[in-house]
């Protein structure tokens, strides 16, 4: 057996991967050696472009030396201590670089390991804000359906994307789930309209129960594993509006939308809009390491100021947390953004691939292609007329990356929406080249899966 092969053969005795049917990957192995820029080469030597950005993270291809230097440098002084009771040098700095780029009411960083981490201190933070102000019947959620914050206990309980949460439903804590002004699928044509109709079903419930909701938690801009499903103009804004008229914490989950993914730093931007606690992650070290954040205003912090007898102190912190090497890499990260002025190339991008991304259209099963900057999903459905999705069980989104596998790029689908995320330094060229076997994949899969 040839190395290769034996990597594949251990990977299949003893791993066991996310969010994976493990006889799928039996039937489709993959194992990554190395990458270089946009690409990434299995064991076998086989290249892909990263057409996901290793799951929406990497933002400037890999393999990038300015972070590789920065995190050495790093390794050369300490890689960890904790950060509970005391802090270092690169999480001290990173905040203070994260105060600078975020809104500016946003003050406080509560650094994590994850995004779905990030979402549970921004409950426990809200939930626990309330009750340090005496207002203790504050304790519910309200979400978004479709929206998603993550996979643990805590973030499926604000999270609404049925297959992902439906096996755990008697794990959760029960949230207020409100409508999402779906552009696609809507019963009216007028989008103006199915956004007014949803603030004001939100309205309505915080008209009746503000005295019991905390906080409402939101993706920014755009439902990312939902289906990447865009909000309409004035949204957000209008989410905003509410929460302070009913005295309710907005929560803006900036986990994928974060660090230039939409076209701005962060996807509040587009609307002006300042979260009482935001959460990030994912970009936040360019797709290195596992950092994530909390973003708070100083109105949340003062709450749990106080000595330590009152209880107020925030009861979170995991091992890892503020990790050096992450730090330095994100620091790292952030002085790439200056230098390569990220933000502008983003539009530039997402303005080509607009206009590339047309000629999908022409495909008989794509029904609908959503993009904010460079998060894309391409809708695929048995009827363009009617939008019948096809069948669950034909997987189609899965068969359409699998295809793309193939012909030499990486992705994952969300049902039947199929997700392009590049990194975001991405060249024009390396975007076309991953559209056009985008397209081919879709048209080779729909065509045998529609032939009855
Ligand atoms: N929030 C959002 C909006 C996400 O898209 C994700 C992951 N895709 C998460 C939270 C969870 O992040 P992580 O995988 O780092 O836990």
């Amino acid at each position: 057996m040839n190395e290769a092969n034996n990597w594949v053969e251990k990977s299949k005795k003893h791993l066991w991967l996310p969010f994976t049917q493990m006889k799928d990957y039996e039937e489709n192995p993959l194992i990554i050696a190395e990458g270089e820029g946009v690409y990434l080469t299995d064991v076998h030597g086989k290249k892909y472009l990263d057409g996901y950005s290793s799951l929406w993270l990497n933002v400037h291809g890999h393999r990038k030396r300015e972070i590789d230097e920065a995190i050495i440098e790093q390794l050369q002084k300490i890689s960890h201590s904790t950060l509970l009771g005391a802090t270092n040098i690169p999480a001290t700095e990173l905040a203070e670089k994260l105060v600078e780029i975020t809104p500016e009411n946003l003050t406080r960083v509560f650094y994590s390991d994850s995004g779905a981490e990030a979402v549970e201190i921004a409950l426990k933070l809200a939930f626990q804000y309330w009750r340090n102000l005496g207002h203790s019947s504050k304790q519910k959620f309200v979400t978004t359906k479709n929206g998603y914050h993550g996979d643990t206990v805590g973030a499926i309980s604000v999270g609404a994307v049925d297959i992902f949460h439906t096996v755990y439903h008697p794990l959760m804590f029960d949230s207020y789930k409100v409508s999402f002004p779906n552009a696609y699928r809507n019963e009216h044509s007028d989008l103006e309209d199915v956004k007014n109709e949803c603030l004001l079903e939100i309205e309505q419930l915080f008209a009746e129960k503000h005295e019991e909701i905390a906080a409402f938690i939101i993706e920014g801009m755009i439902q990312g594993a939902g289906g990447m499903n865009v909000m309409p103009d004035g949204y957000l804004k209008g989410i905003e509006q509410l929460c302070k008229k009913y005295n309710i914490l907005l929560i803006v989950d900036e986990v994928a939308t974060g660090f230039g993914r939409t076209g701005k730093m962060f996807s509040v931007e587009h609307e002006n809009v300042q979260p009482d606690l935001m959460t990030i992650a994912k970009g936040i070290t360019g797709g290195y390491l596992p950092i994530a954040a909390t973003m708070t205003s100083e109105k949340v912090y003062e709450a749990f100021y106080g000595d330590y007898t009152e209880l107020k102190t925030f009861f979170h912190g995991h091992s890892y947390t503020g990790n050096q090497l992450g730090c330095a890499a994100a620091l790292a990260n952030l002085e790439l953004y200056k230098k390569e002025d990220i933000i502008n190339t983003v539009q530039n991008k997402a303005d080509f691939i607009a206009e590339k991304l047309q000629s999908l259209q022409e495909l008989e099963h794509v029904g609908d292609i959503r993009q904010l900057g460079l998060m894309v999903g391409v809708e695929l459905v048995k009827d363009k007329e009617t939008k019948e999705p096809f069948p669950w069980g034909d997987r189609v989104g899965y068969y359409a990356t699998l295809k793309m596998r193939d012909l030499g790029m990486l992705s994952r689908p969300l049902g039947d929406v199929v997700v392009f995320m590049p990194p975001l330094a991405t060249t024009f060229e390396e975007l076309e080249q991953m559209i056009t076997i985008m397209k081919q994949a879709i048209k080779e899969t729909t065509e045998v899966l529609a032939t009855p």
